[in-house]
């Protein structure tokens, strides 16, 4: 691909002195796990954030697991996931052991509607889990305000939203009762492995959180609770402080690469837009556009070396893992979505000259034009 959908080796050339720098001194210090780096970045995540804690863990699948049973959350339990989403977001749940409760959508921004969440409460739900999907927030005041009056946790998946706001506010400023992120290398903010946190205000939470990420363990040898190993280990902090400090920057390249993409490519026929929410500040994790002719459309771009993927071409509950229990559920507008969707390629290492020719190829293919294909 002349453009692929996401160049990773860019961001680490661009760093890479300063990843050096980190990497000789974990090496050199002979510290790997629960070390000073850690703390550092669980420090500084968390006031990037604007919360009061930061417990980092092994990946973002464990940070959104952990979460739902730091609050207590398992057998019998339900939790409402969006029924668009990464699967990682349902499987946490199941993870938990807790019933995960899919909710549709609001179209324009494919994040969870308030009006549906609000009807598929049970006795038995216990949270809502908004996922600030492709980095665009949901609608938390109203999500939130629901889950007062039934008193149920809210836990952010906010694996794709690192510095997204709501309404002037950070994700994870107090947002929710808890915030979970991940850190796989590809996110906006990506280690060089897997990696994950959990940000919350709750000290409680955040201290059943450290347990529960290290064998149930506060003391060495005394274990109070059987619990798991998953731990952010010194080098991927120490690369994770040095990234975090571009965060703010490569976030906003981000938003340059999606304004130029919103301008140039409106009016296009049968392309239809991301929308970006009144109460959004998004950070682009990425760039989704729909059409009916998705197959076809993906495939002329390739033909013109424009790589794309989709997000996510099977919907949760017609994925194999979910074979059986998501019978009775009728979820249209996932799987519309699921048919319709093509992620166009974004990061904040793309050339103005790159977006130019996406969006050049893109409205030649919506233009009907066979000639640009490359042969
Ligand atoms: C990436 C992602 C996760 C899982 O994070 P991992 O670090 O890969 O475990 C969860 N939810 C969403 C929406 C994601 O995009």
């Amino acid at each position: 691909m002349r453009i692929p959908f996401l160049d990773l080796k860019a961001p680490h050339v661009e760093l890479r002195d300063e990843l050096d720098v980190a990497y000789r001194r974990v090496v050199g210090s002979g510290w790997f796990l629960l070390g000073p780096e850690l703390e550092s970045f669980e420090d500084e995540f968390a006031r990037y954030c604007g919360a009061r804690h930061c417990v980092a863990v092994g990946s973002g699948c464990d940070a959104l697991e952990l979460s739902l049973r730091a609050l207590g959350i398992g057998e019998g339990d339900e939790v409402l996931v969006p029924s668009h989403t990464f699967i990682a977001s349902w499987l946490a749940v199941t993870r938990a052991g807790a019933r995960p409760v899919p909710v549709e959508p609001d179209e324009r921004t494919a994040t969870l509607d308030p009006a549906l969440v609000r009807a598929a409460i049970t006795p038995r739900t216990k949270a809502i889990m908004p996922v600030h999907l492709y980095g665009h927030p949901a609608d938390l005041d109203p999500i939130t305000e629901i889950a007062r009056e039934h008193g149920l946790a809210v836990l952010e998946d906010a694996a794709q939203a690192h510095g997204a706001a709501y309404r002037g506010r950070r994700i994870g400023a107090g947002t929710a009762t808890a915030t979970a992120f991940s850190f796989y290398p590809g996110k906006n903010l990506g280690a060089l492995g897997d990696g994950g946190a959990v940000v919350t205000d709750d000290a409680d939470l955040a201290a059943k959180l450290r347990l529960l990420r290290n064998y149930g363990s506060r003391e060495k040898y005394r274990h109070e609770v059987p619990a798991t190993n998953s731990r952010l280990d010194e080098l991927q902090a120490a690369f994770l402080r040095v990234k975090l400090a571009r965060l703010d920057e490569w976030n906003d390249r981000r938003r340059a690469v999606a304004a130029r993409y919103l301008t140039e490519l409106a009016g296009v026929p049968g392309l239809r837009l991301p929308e970006v929410a009144d109460w959004a500040d998004p950070v682009w994790h990425l760039f989704v556009v729909r059409t009916d002719e998705r197959e076809q459309v993906q495939k002329e771009l390739g033909a013109r070396g424009i790589g794309t993927l989709v997000h996510y071409p099977i919907a949760v509950h017609r994925s194999e893992a979910y074979a059986g229990l998501g019978d009775g559920w009728d979820l249209p507008i996932a799987e519309r979505l699921a048919g319709e969707v093509l992620s166009l390629p974004i990061g904040p290492h793309m050339s103005t000259v790159d977006v130019d020719e996406v969006i050049a190829a893109v409205r030649s293919v919506f233009a009907g034009d066979r000639t640009g294909a490359l042969r």
